[in-house]
């Protein structure tokens, strides 16, 4: 970390620790979020920020922070920096002082410390203005299977806020502080569920040559489905297909007439989910139809999660930045890509940019019960979006 930036981060970050650990007191869920997206409203306004936007997508805040020429209205002098701030429903067992106090919910992927430092970020640049443009700050609802940067977008955010380039971070357990990762290309994965109902003739159990047991038929399914990564899939690209839902029948001796199921695929690309889906639809009717069963594949209503994929140029500015914070052997540009998916993909769909990981130490995993933000992480993690603030839009 360079000298200055260090001295005035590490001034403000006694304070910023105590923001963390009252937004981590106070978790919120998806698109309910009053209490935090006001605090960050009011964080923004008080710093003096050009324009703030609340109620986006419901409690989606939007700052916009002109650099030291004035404002930028062309989309090439203007970038957005996305910072998430739902938390889960889990039950948290960290045992901090600052614990969550709204039981069976808290902040387990550390959406605290994401919001805390984009926060850091715009003290420290509202302050000095170090670039030449405008910086859209983004803090949105719904990151855990929302769709709230979906959301936002839907209500116009880009059209409103056109930017050339659009970044995130999120912390990452088991990489120690002060360290950076990014995955080139597709970094997380899509994430799509499907339902599947088996219908059969249910009947008693000790005479099955009157019935035509959706049991059966639906365990041959799954068996079925598990033969679509190992031969319908490149060996060279990667794909999850899991069944994680079984329902069907209550009692031991009667064959129930319905058995539904819920999955998901996660893969990289379009390409291969779309290969998947017909697999899929192929498997289930036609090995229902083997048992003289009906089957249907049916998506939910949830929407589906793309990839979120790093794009290369956007990728090289934030591997300048984190270098410059951390020192060049303190960064990894060759993380390998992870399966769980990521809502900031609906953002690089339509703009440019990258998304890259900051060192959370040896700590419990996201969305386990006993994970806590490491707070060592939020001076990093502020100077990080102000190098990248300088390098995005340099003065
Ligand atoms: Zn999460
Ligand atoms: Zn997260």
């Amino acid at each position: 970390m360079t000298i200055a930036l260090n001295n005035s981060i590490a001034a403000m970050t006694p304070e910023l620790i105590e923001w963390r650990r009252d937004f981590h007191r106070n978790p919120e869920l998806l698109y309910d979020l009053p209490r935090t997206s006001r605090i960050v409203a009011e964080r923004l306004r008080a710093l003096g920020f050009d324009q703030v936007v609340e109620g986006v997508a419901k409690t989606g805040v939007l700052g916009v922070l002109h650099g030291a020429m004035g404002p930028a209205s062309a989309k090439e002098k203007r970038a957005l920096f996305r910072a998430d701030m739902d938390a889960l429903p889990i039950q948290e067992a960290s045992g901090a002082d600052h614990a969550s106090v709204s039981p069976g919910r808290m902040h387990a992927c550390g959406h605290d410390g994401h919001t805390t430092m984009l926060l850091g970020a715009a003290r420290r640049l509202a302050e000095t203005r170090p670039f030449d443009g405008t910086l859209i700050f983004c803090f949105q609802p719904a990151e855990e299977g929302g769709a709230g940067a979906q959301a936002m977008i839907d209500e116009g955010m880009l059209e409103r806020f056109p930017v050339k380039g659009a970044y995130a971070v999120h912390n990452w357990p088991g990489l120690p502080v002060g360290e950076f990762a990014v995955v080139r290309g597709p970094a997380m994965a899509s994430a799509e569920a499907f339902n599947i109902t088996v219908e059969g003739t249910g009947g008693h159990a000790a005479m099955p040559q009157r019935v035509r047991d959706p049991i059966v038929a639906a365990s041959h399914i799954v068996a079925a489905i598990q033969t679509i990564v190992s031969r319908v899939v490149d060996p060279l690209d990667n794909a999850v297909v899991s069944v994680t839902s079984f329902h069907g029948g209550e009692a031991f001796n009667v064959i129930p007439d319905k058995v539904e199921m819920k999955g998901t695929v996660r893969t990289f690309s379009v390409a291969v989910s779309k290969s998947i889906e017909v697999e899929l639809k192929r498997i289930c009717e036609r090995t229902a139809e083997a048992f003289g069963t009906n089957a249907r594949l049916h998506r939910p209503p949830k929407l589906p999660y793309p990839a979120t994929v790093n794009h290369p140029a956007e990728t090289e500015l934030a591997l300048d930045a984190m270098r410059a914070v951390a020192g060049f052997d303190r960064v990894r540009d060759d993380m390998r890509p992870v399966m769980g998916s990521e809502d900031f993909a609906f953002l690089l769909r339509k703009v440019p940019g990258a998304y890259i990981f900051i060192g959370n130490g040896d700590t419990a995993g996201l969305h386990n019960p006993k994970y806590d933000f490491n707070d060592e992480a939020i001076p990093y993690g502020v100077a990080y979006w102000t190098e990248l603030a300088r390098r995005v839009l340099p003065a």
